[in-house]
């Protein structure tokens, strides 16, 4: 008997670079990417690490490695060594020439072994034809893959322990905190036409924590492994099932653990919960979709985007608001009228992304029946940053990869760097709910967790401890960006973000007192590594490409192991919920 032995991979590097496997647009980071684009040594850097991989091997028997960011050089010896009866190589769609060498290359060196594709590149029509494989993942990927090797599909899932983003970097100097990362569910029951997340997982939810006690056990479980307090709530909307929302704040509140987020939220969910609500639960930051002025979508509609995402700002919750440019309602009049009111919404972060017909998505579908998608565009230059590869009534591609450009430049000239707006939004959140506390705890209004407000109840001037703690949490947050101020001051890209750099230096000045002597180091640190970066952009004529480490995790056999044989990590605790519970969260989410 053949006993399997998996390989899960990433795409190898390296990322940024413009081969005949990719493009240097598609630098393999977010925010770089596509939402402090252009801000040059102002852009924070980072890579995000393959959870999916991670969730996968953590969550199935057979042994399993996970090679995450490999040079092809590790790829390479990995199948050499001739162990694996599978590999499984995740990829998005502009990477599919880098998943094709790859295949090739263990068609050629070890043919027994079956290659299995996963991740958002596997919805590529006729994929076959580009590449060879056995199997092929559109789902989502535990579920699949036990099913694969005929495990259980209902055990509970594990959470695996994993870093939220790595190679961090910002003005040439490493970026000290780390988070980690919390995989709440995938998918989104919205089905706008354009996503590729809501078609890639059938247009539902498919919780993997379902209750806030496991959301809490992941967090401390990572809090411990990692010494990490903030986290990166990986859902499309997690506060969409306002249940599982509220048991994670009481379990918090249970242990005196005044955790930190950043999550996504569409803006009508937002308003439903309020705005107390999230900032005792800790967000800090917030991804929402804004897409356009149109209001072409059911999520924004009736909601005062500039109101909400200022009140948001007022309590400490920085805002990443995405945009889409060349929309079918615009044309060369409308489309500045459009990024002019992104700009105007005054977010700290602003993503524009292109529209852009994605393979699986029902825009795809239409656009392919329509005769509209462009022959002979290649997939590595389909990602929504450069050339739209559709047919536009009022724009050619050219004009497109200018825009797109134009609009994150208007941005950066307009409010200056995007590092510089979070300070502001940290320190003034600080501020406002330090006042708000005070006021509260002297009148003695309690919070309410059935109503999701604060009312009268307490004794007057008694202390409310867990958000005492929550200010603690923010003015950490907010003194974590104090190293990067005058660096800030000195790079300006104008002299009114110049002055906004200075003025938030002096807020925190006013509000932290004078610098120590050790964030007068720090500071002079990081002015002195601002230059050399700085000279090193220009003398390579553009982004300073750092790639991340290999990374490689060999996760132990479990085959034919009982559920309970490893302890805690395989059974169900009393009570906890199985996968049948999705309902449960589904119907919260419904009723949210
Ligand atoms: S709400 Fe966001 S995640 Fe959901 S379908 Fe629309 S774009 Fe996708």
């Amino acid at each position: 008997m053949t006993t399997n032995k998996l390989l899960l991979t990433g795409i190898f590097k390296p990322f940024g670079v413009s081969d005949e496997y990719g493009e240097a647009l598609c630098t393999m980071e977010l925010l770089n990417n596509q939402v402090t684009r252009e801000q040059g040594i102002h852009s924070p850097r980072s890579n995000n690490p393959s959870f999916g991989l991670y969730l996968i091997a953590e969550n199935v028997q057979v042994p399993t490695t996970v090679l995450d960011f490999p040079w092809w050089k590790d790829f390479t010896r990995e199948v050499d060594s001739g162990e694996y009866t599978h590999i499984g190589i995740s990829f998005i769609v502009p990477n599919v020439m880098k998943a094709k060498r790859m295949a090739d290359y263990i068609r050629e060196k070890s043919p027994k072994t079956k290659i299995l594709l996963g991740g958002h590149g596997t919805s590529i029509p006729n994929l076959e034809e580009i590449l060879t494989f056995d199997d092929a993942c559109r789902g989502e990927g535990v579920a699949w893959m036990r099913r694969y090797f005929n495990e259980k599909v209902d055990r509970k899932i594990v959470h695996p322990v994993c870093p939220s983003a790595v190679t961090k970097f910002v003005y040439g100097g490493p970026i000290v905190r780390d988070a980690g990362i919390i995989v709440t569910g995938v998918g989104c029951q919205n089905s706008c036409r354009f996503c590729a997340t809501a078609h890639k997982f059938e247009k539902r939810y498919t919780a993997f924590l379902f209750s806030g006690r496991e959301v809490f056990e992941a967090c401390e479980k990572t809090e411990k492994a990692m010494k990490v307090t903030d986290f990166a709530l990986m859902d499309e909307n997690f506060c969409k099932s306002p249940r599982r929302a509220r048991q994670l704040l009481e379990e918090m509140t249970k242990a005196g653990k005044a955790y930190t987020f950043a999550t996504f939220s569409s803006a009508e969910t937002i308003g439903k919960l309020g705005i107390d609500f999230l900032v005792r639960l800790g967000v800090k930051f917030l991804w929402i979709g804004v897409e356009s002025k149109a209001n072409v979508f059911e999520k924004t509609q009736g909601v005062d985007l500039h109101k909400l995402i200022a009140d948001l700002q007022n309590h400490g919750i920085t805002v990443l608001a995405s945009a889409i440019l060349f929309m079918e309602h615009h044309d060369k009049e409308s489309i500045h009228e459009d990024i002019d009111w992104a700009i105007s919404l005054e977010s700290d972060l602003l993503q524009f992304m292109e529209f852009g017909p994605i393979p699986g998505t029902k825009l795809y579908k239409d656009y392919d029946a329509a005769g509209k998608l462009l022959k002979d565009v290649p997939w590595p230059k389909q990602h929504g940053q450069d050339e739209i590869w559709f047919h536009h009534p009022h724009f050619t591609p050219k004009e497109t990869a200018v825009y797109t450009r134009n609009a994150f430049i208007k941005k950066f000239q307009t409010h200056g760097p995007g590092v510089i707006s979070m300070a502001q939004t940290y320190l003034k959140g600080y501020l406002t709910v330090q006042r708000e506390t005070t006021e509260r705890e002297a009148k003695g209004l309690v919070w309410n967790a059935e109503l999701l407000r604060y009312v009268q109840g307490g004794k007057p001037g008694a202390v409310d401890e867990f958000m005492r703690k929550r200010l603690e949490a923010m003015r950490e947050s907010a003194l974590e960006f104090r190293p990067i101020l005058t660096a800030a001051v000195d790079h300006a890209p104008n002299e009114a973000a110049r002055e906004k750099a200075k003025k938030v230096r002096a807020a925190f000045n006013e509000t932290f007192g004078a610098p120590t002597v050790l964030d007068r180091v720090m500071s002079g640190a990081v002015r002195v590594l601002a230059v050399s970066e700085k000279i090193r952009v220009m003398v390579k004529g553009g982004d300073v490409m750092r790639q991340p480490k290999t990374n490689r995790v060999a996760y132990p056999d479990r085959t034919g192991l009982d559920q309970s044989a490893d302890g805690q990590r395989w059974t169900h605790a009393p009570g906890m919920p199985l996968v049948e519970d999705t309902a449960d969260v589904v119907a919260d989410i419904t009723a949210g």
